[in-house]
């Protein structure tokens, strides 16, 4: 082949016309995710609606050495679904079935574009949920929470997706289906499921997933903690981890974040509330009642101003999409804000936070605070106003400063949004040469040719060099 045109007409054959969208005003939907700072329109965006169709098409554009990105809801926040090669997005939202419960040995099998949260109201009627919950959870697809390995404020005791993982159905980036895992939770050979989980989109598109469910806990407690400093909440989070009770969630946030969820939910925070924690216990009664007053004590020996406790399902609810909805609230009290995503040893998170606070004076900035405190994983939002240049350049600075400061302290690089396009000039401050090549090589065993989501993760030459200079725009 060929040019566009004629490109297009092969992919109308498989899908047909109504499955693919390339005028330039509809495209701009897809020019970037959740990360808004870098912009990259594709050529077209394909819309398969089963796994046939997703060979063939990756079939064809193997064939015709035509770069793809797949993408689930678009609501990652590291660059990972935009195109910086230019090629067709492969948007896998029509594929939204959930094809397969089984109550008894407690999986479901679905189609990689259904919502987060749709799977675990579809199965909460046999007293089950699917335990991994992104904020996004209401949006997000789980095939993009395969690609990114996701987490959420629950990942503390239930942990992340790779947890919950059993099988992947993939397309390779060749067009060949291949089948990683069974059904059963252990299966034989290589964890090849467990190596796909976290790949971002670059080692082939998943069609299917195999995943595991949960049961619902028997019971709640939980409750709001408010504190006059931010140090006191932090001081509680390692006390409650040290004395050996394992919350379902212990998130935290700044009194920046308060204000914005204040206007937002009215949620009648004291105002000399610094930080307040969010403490969930979850299980049988037996555990959860002695469980909450050791928690309640390492809260008072850490000076808790005062409890507020969900006594009702509603009130469980509202406190949970308040947190939920936290980022949006943000929108609020700033008109733009940029998220980072970075991880700490939990000791460290005293001094990680002084440090943001110390980076958000250096470069006049607000930076409001949500964390899964439990893990030791920040978001750090910087607020700003995108129409200030010179407040633009200042948040890149001090995000710089953020993540080396995370890895300074020992931590890493991302605790759950990726590495993307947002994170990959960082990757050799992380990693050694060996390090990253040996993970290069891991890649060019699924993804031989590149084709399949280029120029994310690794700063290869070609990648820091030519793509800033030429395709990333304003990336960093
Ligand atoms: C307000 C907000 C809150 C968030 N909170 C959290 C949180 O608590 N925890 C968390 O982990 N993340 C969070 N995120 C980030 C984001 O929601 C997750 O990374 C999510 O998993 C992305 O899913 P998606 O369907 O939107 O994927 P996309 O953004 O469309 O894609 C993400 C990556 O997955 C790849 N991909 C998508 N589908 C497939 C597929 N079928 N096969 C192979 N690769 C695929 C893409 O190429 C891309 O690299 C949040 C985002 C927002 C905007």
């Amino acid at each position: 082949m060929k040019n566009f045109s004629e490109l297009i007409f092969e992919l109308e054959k498989i899908i047909g016309l109504e499955n693919i969208v390339s005028s330039k005003e509809e495209l701009i939907v897809f020019e970037s995710d959740g990360l808004t700072f870098g912009k990259s329109i594709p050529e077209a965006v394909v819309f398969p609606e089963n796994t046939q169709e997703v060979q063939e098409i990756v079939r064809l554009l193997s064939r015709e050495k035509v770069p793809f990105t797949p993408r689930g809801a678009g609501t990652g926040l590291s660059g990972g679904c935009v195109t910086p090669e230019g090629g067709i997005i492969i948007s896998l939202t029509k594929m939204n079935k959930i094809l397969k419960i089984d109550t008894e040995n407690q999986f479901a099998v679905a189609e990689p574009g259904v919502v987060n949260s749709h799977l675990s109201k579809e199965v909460e009627k046999f007293g089950l949920h699917y335990a991994p919950d992104p904020s996004s959870q209401f949006v997000c697809t789980i095939g993009g929470n395969v690609a990114e390995n996701s987490g959420g404020p629950h990942t503390l005791k239930y942990g992340v997706t790779s947890n919950h993982i059993f099988a992947l159905k993939v397309v390779l980036p060749n067009g060949e289906l291949v089948e990683f895992g069974s059904e059963f939770a252990e299966s034989e050979g290589l964890d090849l499921a467990g190596v796909f989980v976290g790949s971002e989109g670059t080692f082939g598109i998943v069609t299917e997933i195999t995943c595991k469910l949960t049961p619902l806990p028997k019971t709640y407690q939980t409750f709001l903690v408010f504190f006059e400093t931010v140090e006191d909440g932090i001081n509680t989070v390692s006390e409650i981890i040290a004395s050996g009770v394992i919350p379902a969630a212990l998130e935290m946030m700044d009194s920046q974040v308060l204000e914005a969820l204040e206007a937002a939910f009215k949620l009648e925070i004291p105002k000399n509330a610094g930080s307040i924690l969010i403490v969930e216990l979850d299980g049988f009664v037996e555990n959860v009642e002695p469980e909450t007053e050791i928690v309640k004590s390492c809260c008072i020996k850490n000076h808790a101003q005062s409890f507020r406790f969900a006594t009702t399902v509603e009130e469980r609810t509202k406190l949970w999409i308040a947190r939920k909805k936290a980022f949006g609230a943000l929108g609020r009290i700033t008109p733009n804000y940029y998220t980072q995503d970075g991880v700490v040893p939990r000791s460290k998170l005293p001094e990680m936070l002084k440090k943001i606070y110390e980076i958000a004076q250096k470069f006049d900035l607000k930076i409001a605070n949500i964390f899964h405190a439990g893990d030791g994983n920040l978001h750090p939002c910087i607020l700003f106003d995108a129409k200030n240049e010179k407040q633009t350049h200042a948040v890149h600075q001090a995000s710089k400063e953020l993540l080396t400061a995370c890895i300074d302290f020992g931590g890493t690089l991302s605790g759950e949004h990726g590495i993307g396009l947002e994170k990959m000039d960082f990757m050799n401050r992380l990693f050694s040469e060996n390090d990253l090549l040996a993970m290069q090589k891991l890649k060019e065993v699924f993804n031989p040719e590149n084709l399949c989501n280029p120029g994310k993760i690794f700063p290869t030459k070609k990648s820091c060099v030519e793509l800033s200079l030429k395709n990333r725009g304003n990336y960093f």
